[in-house]
């Protein structure tokens, strides 16, 4: 071979492979790919990219770019994806963290005085608690999960970032001590019907079943969590939950019933209903 690969070379032969291979954002997920195996940042790229990468780095982007072109989310190549602005650490055990769930954040914190208490139910990569957690660095923050997996991804988040959140791990109320209340409860539990789940990209199908499906119409959580909402908030305090678009006129109906005064659909970026505030 006379012309070595360098970083220029192998970002845009990657682009063309990965958009023949219907991988979003072919460039960027190049980007990623090629300065996690270089162990450097994006921009290092263009400021090296004309010095030819060594055997070992090049065997190292190889594995990377077939394993992203055979269906793995970049995330969990990579071992890591921001949430609102702090990387955490994610693998095949937890959901991959989407920006809308930022939304979510965003109502939460709005509701969670400095001194209060949140809970995050089905906290998988632990992004709710642990944000919470370092955005109101006086509020008391427990995060549950029925899974054992996900709680250790939890922890070693909130360690890694330095957040003072407190893990328990049940299926749902169980894990939640009887007397606490609390003046938030958030969650993004698994929303997504059953009769979706094999029409989802596939790098979708690469994350936990257990994460995903929500049972039959995808509200089975949804349900069984805003029953138990009301005994568990202080007064004057507020349910945020995600959920899928097929839930908007469900879910605030669920809570009216269940004795909010008001419940309310709200829109993500891409303008679908994606989470209720009641
Ligand atoms: N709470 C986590 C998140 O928002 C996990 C969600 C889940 O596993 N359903 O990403």
């Amino acid at each position: 071979m006379s012309e070595s690969w360098t970083p220029l070379r192998l970002l845009s032969w990657t682009q063309g492979f990965f958009a023949q291979k219907s991988v979003d954002a072919p460039r960027l997920t190049a980007e990623v790919l090629l300065s996690h195996a270089l162990s450097c940042d994006r921009v290092r790229l263009y400021l090296d990219f004309d010095k030819p990468l060594g055997d070992p780095e090049l065997a190292r982007y190889r594995d990377l770019v077939r394993r992203r072109a055979d269906g793995e989310p970049t995330a969990y190549l990579v071992g890591k994806k921001e949430f609102y602005g702090r990387p955490f650490a994610v693998d095949a055990r937890v959901l991959v963290p989407r920006p809308e769930t930022e939304l979510v954040l965003e109502a939460a914190l709005a509701a969670l005085p400095d001194g209060g208490a949140a809970l995050d139910l089905c906290t998988g990569s632990g992004i709710l608690g642990v944000t919470l957690a370092l955005e109101r660095p006086g509020a008391r923050v427990l995060a549950t999960d029925v899974s054992g997996d996900a709680l250790e991804v939890a922890r070693a988040n909130a360690a890694a970032l330095g957040a003072t959140v407190e893990l328990t791990q049940g299926d749902l109320w169980d894990a939640v001590p009887p007397g606490a209340r609390f003046d938030v409860i958030v969650s993004n539990p698994p929303y997504v019907p059953r009769g979706e789940l094999d029409t989802l990209q596939r790098e979708v199908r690469r994350e936990p079943r257990l994460a995903l499906d929500g049972g039959p119409d995808g509200a089975d959580l949804l349900r069984r969590i805003v029953a138990g909402a009301p005994a568990r908030l202080s007064p004057g305090g507020a349910l945020v939950l995600e959920m899928h678009e097929s839930h908007r006129e469900l879910l605030p109906g669920l809570c009216r019933e269940a004795g909010f005064d008001r419940a309310e659909a709200r829109m993500d970026l891409a303008g679908l209903p994606r989470y209720t505030v009641a």
